[in-house]
């Protein structure tokens, strides 16, 4: 007799390390397709849920994953929602924050999981982590508590812990724990059971009504200070033709140097309708401006703050709110709040 209540999962299938096999003559290594994945995964077949496939093709490096491919992976969970308890995304670490970072802000009042993970080493490798990514994440797309997804949200899964993906950064080219969320707690600690963190995790009402976002306008650009910028790097980035959306990667607090040219040109920008946002190089803590003189020329110019934003999740929530076709004023208000947890704002 058929199980009635047995789950079923879609994994998506973007290519990554986790499926690449190394060409015998360039001894580079190559996306492969699914199938490959598959032979190499018996246990797939002992899970008792149904598991369907989807697979870009061809499979990509995710150095080569850009906006429109992340409109592709929402539209497919959006054409699949209802059908399927949960997702998981196989992708290449590279990218991988930002495409988590994009997808949860795209995919509006999601109610079940969205599981991205990948490997350092390809699953055909003795040593791979691939595997037990890809299995784990599969048991925690098909969780449950109190009869709802265990988790919700769009994540990443690496090496035993689960995170929300839009706070997440790679931070290892090398170790199998790649990713880390500095900024906000593990969603789960896997070990020999599945640890939520329940009061981390964010559960929309069940009536909120799920919607897929696929406009995203990628007229952006990010400009990093270093000591010694010169005044023409930084001219050949903000008079870019049709820039609409600028990060500055900032140091410490949200400094720059101090310079009164940029800020009356930034504030010129700003003036026209230039979208600026400034997001620390530092890995923990937030933009605080004003706190010293450096920022405080950036604030009267109207830059945004972005607190404890990752570079990854502002560049996702800037192409999201470009996309949308408000107005500059409702795209500020935007970056004031938290749209899904990508942000912590501290009252003071
Ligand atoms: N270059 C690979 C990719 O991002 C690296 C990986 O998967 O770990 O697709």
């Amino acid at each position: 007799m058929k199980n009635k209540t047995r789950k079923s999962v879609l994994i998506i299938y973007t290519g990554g390390t986790i499926g690449m096999v190394q060409n015998p003559i360039t001894k580079t290594y190559e996306p492969f397709n699914f199938k490959e994945i598959k032979a190499k995964v018996p246990e797939l077949r002992r899970f008792d849920c149904k598991i369907s496939t989807i697979q870009f093709s061809p499979p990509l490096d995710s150095t080569n994953i850009n906006h429109t491919d992340w409109i592709k992976m929402a539209t497919i969970i959006g054409d699949n929602y209802v059908k399927y308890n949960g997702f998981v995304i196989l992708h290449g670490t590279d990218t991988m924050s930002f495409s988590a970072s994009a997808l949860s802000f795209m995919l509006e009042n999601l109610q079940k999981p969205v599981i991205f993970t990948g490997a350092q080493l390809p699953i055909g490798i003795a040593r791979t982590d691939g595997r037990e990514n890809l299995l784990t994440a599969i048991e925690i797309a098909t969780s449950e508590h109190n009869s709802k997804p265990s988790v919700p949200e769009v994540c990443i899964y690496f090496e035993n812990k689960l995170y929300r993906g839009n706070r997440t950064v790679k931070n290892s080219a090398e170790y199998f724990k790649a990713f880390q969320s500095f900024n906000y707690p593990a969603l789960a600690q896997i070990g020999v059971h599945l640890n939520f963190n329940f009061d981390a995790i964010n559960y929309i009402p069940d009536h909120y009504p799920f919607t897929v976002h696929t406009a995203l306008d990628s007229r952006i650009a990010i400009l990093k200070f270093f000591p010694g910028i010169s005044k023409e790097t930084i001219s050949l980035v903000i008079n870019m033709p049709d820039l609409k959306g600028l990060v500055i990667e900032t140091f410490g607090a949200g400094n720059i140097p101090y310079n009164e040219w940029f800020a009356e040109v930034i504030a010129q920008l700003i003036e026209r309708g230039l979208v600026v946002l400034n997001v620390t190089q530092c890995i923990t803590g937030s933009v605080e401006m004003g706190k010293y003189k450096t920022s405080e020329t950036l604030a009267a110019a109207g830059v945004i703050n972005g607190y404890d934003i990752t570079t990854e999740a502002a560049i996702a929530k800037l192409m999201f709110l470009l996309g949308k076709n408000i107005s500059r004023k409702e795209i500020v208000d935007a970056f004031r709040k938290a749209i899904c947890g990508e942000i912590t704002i501290v009252n003071t």
